[in-house]
């Protein structure tokens, strides 16, 4: 086993632990630990509400979920001789689930949650169809998961990091900040909000304290949107065996990573839409010099995915185009055809016994692929969403006899304001 270089105790709080991540970016806060290029080490990986989801049949901790606190990161991570201009080049040789036999109370422990975020409360992809709160726990066998809310439904996960990242500069920071108040000046009142603005409160940030926490504290950003750093880009193909090139924007590049992945479709639609664990990574590590150049690697990070995807190889594909469901049209509008993709899929589903919270589940959890499949015909572009049919128990493609009805299991918990 690699050295394990940032250790979690699944007894205690995140902040409470012996080396503290962080839950905001900024460039101050310090590394917890430094790494040679070359070398290869594990990290522990906390759950990215640091526990307030339980493994029970109600959804009101997805309702009232402390946004204010994610995402627990774990890091950030110096590498040696690394500077600004350079590319770090970052193995995945290994991810999984909490390594505890018995199942605790912590999601990784043998099972994970997916959660529709109600409207008032973060929102997801079609929140104005689904404006509650639910959730879903699934449970792991090896490498497959099942879930007592969902029935009829089985699948082999694609574990991987939902965010990772390098630190960003100060520049770029104020960037992120000055770009991301302009949007939500334009609409200041919206619900779920345009983007989040720094925020003080629950803010961690390592072992900084007094003055120079509450510095960086209110120009901290926010670790829910992607940006240039990576970030929480939410790609289930960052299985084991990826190789991710990071841009580096600070000495030392400052890597964190977390909100760890049992399983995730393409979209992640829900908003917690992948199965939500915390767990174990094992990294390798090395520095391209002066890589953001020789490559044109300016901003955002290129990989290459890993190769031990599940062998889904039968599929079932909706399409949708930039049309409302009031039938107004809309100009090459790519997120309405995926949101009409979906919707599509979902009604579909729903003849086949489903409700559509649990077939909204399926598509944030399961490895669903989604597509833009035409982006370029006037005015309708043309989005898709492929449902692997070996995943359902029951045969869901269309016959002369009728969909069968899927049986069995508990109602999917919700909770509403
Ligand atoms: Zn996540």
């Amino acid at each position: 086993m690699p050295e394990v270089i940032f250790g979690l105790d699944s007894t205690k709080k995140f902040k409470d632990q012996d080396k503290v991540g962080h839950n905001r970016w900024h460039p101050a806060v310090p590394p917890v630990a430094t790494v040679k290029p070359g070398a290869t080490f594990r990290v522990h990986c906390r759950e990215w509400f640091d526990g307030a989801i339980h493994n029970d049949d109600s959804a009101d901790d997805v309702r009232d979920a402390p946004l204010s606190t994610v995402h627990a990161l774990s890091g950030p991570f110096a590498v040696q001789g690394a500077e600004p201009g350079d590319l770090l080049m970052l193995d995945i040789l290994d991810v999984g689930p909490i390594p505890q036999e018995d199942s605790g109370p912590l999601a990784g422990q043998g099972w994970g949650y997916t959660g529709i975020f109600a409207k008032q409360n973060g929102g997801g992809f079609l929140t104005d169809w689904f404006p509650d709160a639910y959730k879903a726990i699934w449970d792991f066998s090896g490498q497959v998961a099942t879930s007592r809310h969902v029935p009829g439904v089985s699948f082999t996960g694609m574990v991987h990091p939902g965010l990772m990242g390098t630190a960003p500069s100060i520049e770029l920071l104020r960037r992120w900040n000055q770009r991301e108040t302009a949007l939500r000046e334009t609409d200041p009142n919206r619900v779920p909000p345009l983007s989040l603005p720094p925020l003080p409160q629950d803010a961690i940030l390592g072992t900084l304290s007094g003055s120079a926490f509450d510095d960086a504290a209110a120009e901290a950003a926010r670790t829910a949107p992607p940006r240039e750093n990576g970030g929480n880009q939410d790609i289930k193909n960052l299985t084991k065996g990826s190789r991710i090139f990071y841009p580096v924007f600070v000495s030392g590049a400052n890597l964190s990573l977390g909100d760890l992945h049992f399983s995730q479709g393409d979209g992640e639609i829900t908003f917690c839409g992948a199965i939500e664990m915390g767990g174990f990574i094992d990294l390798h590590v090395d520095v391209i010099k002066g890589g953001m150049k020789t490559y044109g690697v300016g901003e955002n990070a290129i990989f290459l995915p890993g190769n031990n995807n599940p062998q889904y190889c039968n599929w079932l594909a909706f399409s949708g185009v930039s049309v409302t469901l009031d039938g107004e049209q809309r100009y090459l509008d790519a997120q309405l055809s995926f949101q009409r993709a979906c919707l599509h899929a979902i009604d579909y589903l729903e003849k086949f016994g489903w409700s559509r919270e649990q077939a909204y589940m399926i598509l944030g959890a399961a490895p669903i692929e989604g597509r833009f499949s035409g982006v370029v015909d006037i005015p309708n572009s043309c989005a898709t969403v492929y449902l692997p049919t070996e995943i359902f128990d029951i045969d869901v493609r269309p016959n002369p006899q009728g969909p069968a009805k899927v049986t069995g299991g508990k109602a999917i918990p919700k909770s509403s304001f």
